[in-house]
């Protein structure tokens, strides 16, 4: 569960509290979200520093729009993720909220309506769903259903003419991931998936690390996201609802990292699938893919997903200056890093460990694809970025299959699949 402890004030009390001190320039968040709340005519509070230059900044003071201004989301299936991070994160969201609940289990959903205050006219199930179309609260909808069903979803919330969030792996086949991207186009609506480590704060100080040159030239990295799973009958271990077992739920968190961390595009995949013999779980799916991808410029990732490991979520980047490390990386709180580089002054080397200010990755997610929305900008991780994933995931199963490498199609620009980088500070 994410930590909430140590948080801001509420928002009402922060706004009480002005002191009249405003910030000169828009409050920092991610940048389309700043100007919008800053067009919108709040005024950004500055607080007094309590604490000497030489510690670390405080939070910065957050500028939360009303909410009658903010995107309204209809959340689509109400299980783990919905519930236990998804609806907890509206709150510490400062452009969106929650104003519809999807689910076909009628007693809950009444239940969740009435913790977020959400009227019982905006609860729908499966057959009603395309009402939404007639539900002007709802902007956006967000699909937190089994993967095998992301499509289906996500297409009949774009022809009710929504914005549709998707939660990974975006869909469970290369068609699924374009026949979602067709139908968004044709609404002239957006389409994110909802990579939350793109948003979040020490995977975006990565990021810039390694594009700024920090570690030399880029050589090699290496991946592990896997965890124990357990009852054998859940979705996860059926393929028709899953599209496969740990790589597309957990290893594509390891892909991923690859390609946003070198902004680079495999262009050769080779791959091995192990599974337990006898293990009821892993009847229909995999339980560990190892996979090495091959970059343009010489850069090798060679990653490990597994539902058959305790929990092991890090990765290591080597760069020909020095190297860094997440270890974890990818859960929802608690990153931790390292970063090693000769030390400047003798034949020592040093390993710094670098602390930065812990946000809640669900609502810096929420609040880009919002900000997406109000200003009209491309999102940073849309259907093309999740249709990538895809295409090197059938790869990946395909190497294993045939016992070779696979190649893909050489992609030279860096970023090629994502909207605009973020510009400011992570949060
Ligand atoms: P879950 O099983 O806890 O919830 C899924 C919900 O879908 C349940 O409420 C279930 O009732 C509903 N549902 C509707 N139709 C169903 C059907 N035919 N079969 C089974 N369930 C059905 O799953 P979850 O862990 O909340 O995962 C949901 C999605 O979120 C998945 O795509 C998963 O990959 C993704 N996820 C993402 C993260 C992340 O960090 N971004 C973490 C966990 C899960």
């Amino acid at each position: 569960m994410q930590k909430r402890g140590n948080r801001a004030p509420s928002r009402r009390a922060v706004l009480k509290s002005t002191t009249g001190l405003t910030l000169s320039g828009a409050v920092a968040f991610l940048g389309g979200a700043a100007r919008a709340v800053a067009g919108d005519g709040l005024t950004p509070v500055k607080l007094p520093p309590l604490l000497a230059s030489s510690e670390r900044e405080s939070d910065k003071v957050p500028t939360p729009l009303p909410p009658e201004q903010r995107v309204g989301f209809a959340i689509v299936g109400l299980g783990h993720l919905a519930l236990q991070q998804i609806l907890p994160a509206f709150s510490e969201s400062k452009l969106c909220r929650p104003v519809a609940l999807v689910s076909g289990d009628g007693a809950k959903a009444a239940n969740v309506a009435a913790q977020y205050g959400i009227a019982p006219k905006h609860v729908y199930d499966y057959q009603s769903y395309d009402r939404l179309a007639q539900d002007a609260a709802v902007s956006a909808v967000y699909v937190v259903l089994p993967n095998g069903l992301h499509a289906e979803y996500s297409i009949r919330a774009a022809r009710a003419g929504k914005h549709v969030l998707c939660e990974k792996p975006m869909a469970i086949s290369v068609n699924e991931c374009e026949r979602m991207i067709d139908a968004s186009r044709a609404a002239h609506k957006k389409l994110m998936v909802a990579y939350r480590m793109q948003y979040e704060p020490y995977n975006r100080e990565a990021i810039r690390m390694a594009r700024a040159g920090e570690l030399g030239k880029l050589k090699a990295f290496m991946a592990s996201n896997g965890q124990a799973q357990g009852d054998p009958r859940q979705w996860r271990l059926r393929k028709a609802l899953a599209g496969g077992g740990s790589l597309p739920d957990v290893g594509i968190y390891c892909l991923n990292a690859a390609r946003y961390l070198s902004g680079e595009e495999p262009t050769e995949v080779s791959a091995l699938v192990t599974s337990t013999p006898h293990d009821p779980r892993f009847v229909e799916v995999e339980e560990q893919v190892d996979f090495t991808l091959r970059f343009p410029s010489g850069f090798v990732a060679s990653c490990t997903s597994s539902y058959g490991y305790h929990d092991s979520k890090c990765y290591r980047l080597m760069g020909t200056q020095g190297w860094l490390e997440l270890d974890p990386a990818f859960p929802y709180a608690g990153q931790a890093m390292r970063i090693a580089r000769k030390h400047a002054g003798s034949s020592g080397e040093d390993v710094e460990t670098r602390k930065l200010e812990a946000k809640n990755q669900f609502a810096l997610e929420m609040d880009h694809f919002a900000a997406c929305i109000r200003d009209d900008k491309v999102p940073l991780t849309g259907g093309e970025e999740g249709l990538q994933d895809m295409r090197v995931i059938a790869a990946i199963y395909d190497s294993a299959r045939r016992g070779h490498v696979v190649k893909l199609p050489r992609i030279e620009k860096v970023d090629a699949l994502r909207g605009p980088a973020l510009v400011d500070a992570a949060g």
